[in-house]
């Protein structure tokens, strides 16, 4: 039993161990981390996070990883991926200083997003980003202006929409003729010729990113296919494409059953497509880096039966980790300290008023006493990122474990922080 819990635990996380029956990140005891800082608290495992930056290296030697900052904007998050090389995929101003705080240089950031504002653009503009990654017409227009009025020169590429179907969960499906995202596959030509005669812009890529959370890597070939087609085709028309960025979206391990695809898994099926092209490639995963290198631990409350149910109270809700409440999304959950004891069939909750406010339904776990601390799995990615002050609760702290260490890379919001934001 033992054996096998470890075993699962692993394919999580190879830093996940279980020493003496209590939960360790990087040889860091979690239990150790949430008496002295509290709960809820994120744990990230900065060894994982190189790991993943690593194994996306090798398996696509040329290219260029840009880590996708809105999975976890931490700045020390970002670092550790800018430390192993890799460049960012930013889609707000935002973003871009959080990659810049993190030391990535902006000549590896790539700028995605249907809705870039006026001072977004120009900031990007000034800091000469590698690629603005245009989703329509309009921002073509805009984009121009602006590069004009700043005197430089911006590099763009037109995200196409290759109209594929991920099948991944609808919300995080974007490469669908449907979706706001990217430009028609069709007409994508027609804005390149365009984006060719404003003199302020230089075409230099193509972008697409079909989805997110894609655990089969066979909807990729369909995109790249179709993307390589294109690249020919504006190739014979003189473009000079350098860049040609398939976006990010592979999946990650979430339920016990799931079988995570590795980089090398998504290079064996778009690297034969992509042979003889001259271009650079550009890839922008977010969940793959960070996902399963986090978890959320949190404190139980209280324990409440209900005749048909019992509820595990704890102190993290929808406001720390929205993805269960709007995704449905099944976040595997240990306790921190294994004793053994029977297993019960709980809905663990948080203290949010509103009944989409759960971690977890109807999941086999051991008995949990009032005070405990359990560790919420593959928390690392769209966890702190998303989170808010629903309810006025203060958003939680962030701690970076490396080879034994931690250290806090952001300190629990006070009150005085929400009520008089600076
Ligand atoms: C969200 C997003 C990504 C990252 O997606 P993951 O599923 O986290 O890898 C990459 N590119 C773009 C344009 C995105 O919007």
């Amino acid at each position: 039993m033992e054996a096998s819990q470890e075993q699962l635990l692993k394919e999580y996380n190879t830093y996940l161990e279980l020493i003496d029956g209590e939960l360790h990140l990087e040889g860091v005891s979690l239990k150790k981390l949430a008496d002295e800082l509290g709960t809820p608290l994120y744990v990230y495992s900065a060894s994982y996070i190189r790991d993943r930056i690593r194994a996306y290296k090798e398996a696509f030697p040329n290219a260029l990883i840009c880590y996708a900052v809105k999975a976890n904007f931490n700045p020390e998050v970002v670092r550790v991926a800018s430390e192993e090389g890799a460049g960012a995929d930013i889609v707000s101003g935002g973003e871009l200083l959080a990659a810049i705080k993190g030391g990535v240089n902006p000549k590896k950031i790539v700028y995605a997003g249907v809705g870039k504002t006026v001072p977004e653009l120009e900031l990007a503009v000034e800091k000469e980003i590698l690629m603005f990654n245009v989703e329509s017409r309009d921002e073509l227009f805009v984009l121009n202006d602006i590069a004009g009025r700043l005197g430089k020169k911006a590099r763009i590429a037109i995200r196409v929409n290759p109209d594929v179907d991920p099948k991944t969960h609808p919300y995080i499906s974007t490469g669908m003729k449907k979706s706001k995202f990217g430009v028609n596959f069709e007409t994508a030509k027609e804005e390149y010729r365009l984006a060719r005669e404003l003199e302020n812009l230089e075409v230099v890529g193509i972008h697409c990113h079909i989805g997110s959370q894609l655990l089969d890597v066979s909807p990729y070939r369909e995109a790249v296919e179709k993307v390589v087609g294109l690249y020919r085709e504006l190739t014979e028309e003189g473009f000079d494409i350098r860049y040609i960025d398939i976006g990010g979206g592979l999946g990650i391990k979430y339920k016990p059953e799931d079988r995570e695809p590795s980089p090398k898994d998504l290079a064996e099926v778009v690297m034969p497509i992509l042979e003889g092209v001259e271009a650079q490639i550009i890839l922008e995963p977010g969940r793959s880096i960070t996902g399963n290198a986090g978890l959320l631990i949190s404190q139980v409350q209280f324990l409440k039966d209900k005749e048909i149910k019992h509820f595990i109270i704890v102190d993290a809700g929808m406001n720390d980790l929205v993805r269960p409440a709007i995704y449905d999304a099944y976040h595997h959950i240990v306790p921190v300290e294994s004793k053994g004891r029977k297993h019960v069939i709980a809905d663990i909750v948080g203290p949010i008023c509103e009944t989409g406010d759960f971690l977890a339904k109807d999941r086999r776990i051991e008995w949990l006493e009032r005070g405990e601390y359990i560790a919420v799995l593959s928390a690392g990615a769209y966890g702190f990122a998303m989170a808010s002050h629903y309810n006025i609760r203060p958003r939680p702290a962030e701690v970076l474990v490396e080879k034994g260490s931690y250290r806090v890379i952001r300190e629990r919001e006070s009150y005085e922080y929400i009520f008089n934001p600076k």
